[in-house]
């Protein structure tokens, strides 16, 4: 990537001359293609959704016939390497995001053609010009599907990809073919320990429970947590032998978190399927930062921490504070966080390609409002088969903001619903002296580093 304003000018130009297609294919702007739409009622809330949610995982829309790779490859943390960088100025990866990717720009496509032949890893962050990029955190990308095809002598690469890897951007070259290459520093993931160090009294096993120092949440994944918190018996004597009052092991135990994210999760959306969602605290923390309705600079934010129970607290904090979603532009409201829903097996969100490379990272909603339509519904490259596509933009500052889905085959439920991209809108926060008051102190001792004991 010689020069990433040119890029980011080509990305656009992508989008224009999309929208461009979809109005010179149906119509030119008449007074029907350029309408208000406001969900107003719950008509377009249905009773069970028959839509199969597999269908956009699979990214249909980019072909059936594509080459899988099997394997995954591991660095180990702390190790500094050298990765071929590809900046995206609206996609914020992380670790267990999948991510399509439409390339046809010769740089880009040896670039990928180079990296499939090595160890199909490559890294991915967001931003735009070298100096933004500089000290950035990024996600390595592994890819698992390809497919490449040559029409009237230009190479098409079309990628399906997973976001691995945390790493630290160290420094940033351009070779003389346009690429990035940069060296980084794979993040670690830290694991706290859910008990203070020596916290517990050295009877405790006697009365069978979990083992109580560094080390124990490694036990803790061997189990599930819904075995490991069965017993409530078991949750009071824990705290009746430490030192440390029983709010303490809430705020710092990740399997207490991720039930906390759970029940809040269904309180945003009945749709989310629970048993899908990743068991491992450490996955499922980036599975909620990928579905989350975050604008960029809460999802860096949680790409930035290293320690998986503050991520989850992070997390926490965000789903009981965020109740709207607004326009990034103007501040107005487009949706409300119950109307999330699943229409893929990824989450209420999934990263998408359109045929000009655009990725846009897609959240799902029943309803929406004070939103414009422009042009009219084309089922073409649709991320949903069976569902045409019309162009949503703010209605007061035209930001776009996605796209309402229609149905055109009968029977699918929803009917219609919005996709709307995740960089088009911000989380509508309430302030802290707004919230409610908390029960238990937010600033615990600093009881790790100490390793006091009773
Ligand atoms: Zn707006």
């Amino acid at each position: 990537m010689a020069d990433e304003g040119e890029e980011e000018e080509d990305y656009q130009n992508g989008y224009d001359r999309f929208d461009e297609l979809q109005l010179s294919d149906e119509a030119e702007t008449d007074s029907s293609s350029s309408d208000t739409a406001t969900d107003g009622d719950d008509s377009s809330r249905p009773i069970s959704i028959t839509y199969d949610p597999a269908i956009p995982t699979r990214h249909q829309y980019l072909g059936e016939e594509m080459d899988e790779f099997s394997g995954r490859t591991v660095i180990e943390p702390g190790q500094v390497i050298e990765l071929p960088l590809m900046p995206l100025p609206t996609v914020v990866l992380v670790p267990g995001q999948t991510i399509p990717l439409h390339l046809f720009q010769s740089q880009f496509v040896t670039m990928m053609q180079n990296v499939i032949d090595k160890d199909r890893t490559f890294g991915l962050v967001q931003g735009r010009s070298m100096s933004e990029l500089q000290g950035k955190v990024g996600t390595t990308v592994e890819i698992f599907s390809r497919k490449e095809e040559v029409e009237a002598g230009i190479t098409t690469l079309t990628i399906k990809a997973m976001g691995r890897q945390r790493f630290k951007i160290l420094s940033l070259r351009t070779q003389v073919d346009g690429i990035l290459q940069a060296t980084v520093n794979i993040l670690p993931e830290i694991l706290l320990s859910p008990h203070p160090e020596k916290a517990l009294a050295s009877c405790f096993d006697k009365f069978g429970c979990q083992a109580t120092c560094s080390g124990s949440l490694e036990r803790y994944r061997q189990t599930s947590g819904k075995s490991r918190l069965g017993s409530s018996r078991k949750k009071k004597i824990n705290a009746s032998l430490s030192s440390w009052p029983a709010w303490v092991y809430k705020l710092y135990d990740p399997f207490r978190l991720m039930d906390e994210i759970k029940l809040e999760l269904q309180r945003w959306s009945q749709t989310i399927r629970l048993e899908n969602v990743p068991a491992d605290p450490i996955d499922f923390s980036y599975w909620v930062a990928a579905n989350l309705p975050l604008d960029d600079t809460l999802k860096i934010e949680l790409l930035n921490i290293d320690c998986t129970t503050q991520r989850l607290r992070k997390e926490l904090d965000i789903m009981h504070k965020c109740s709207v979603l607004c326009c990034r532009d103007c501040n107005s409201t487009i949706a409300y966080k119950t109307d999330l829903f699943c229409m893929s097996l990824d989450g209420p969100l999934a990263a998408y390609v359109n045929p000009h490379g655009w990725v846009h990272e897609t959240l799902t909603f029943y309803k929406a409002t004070g939103v414009r339509l422009r042009g009219r519904p084309t089922a073409e490259n649709s991320w949903f088969p069976g569902y045409a596509w019309t162009i949503a933009e703010c209605q007061q500052c035209v930001n776009h903001l996605g796209w309402r889905f229609t149905s055109v085959k009968k029977g699918l439920t929803p009917s219609k619903f919005w996709g709307l991209t995740r960089a088009s809108l911000k989380p509508g926060m309430r302030a802290d002296s707004e919230e409610e008051l908390p029960t238990e102190p937010t600033s615990p001792p600093p009881f790790w580093s100490r390793g006091r004991t009773s």
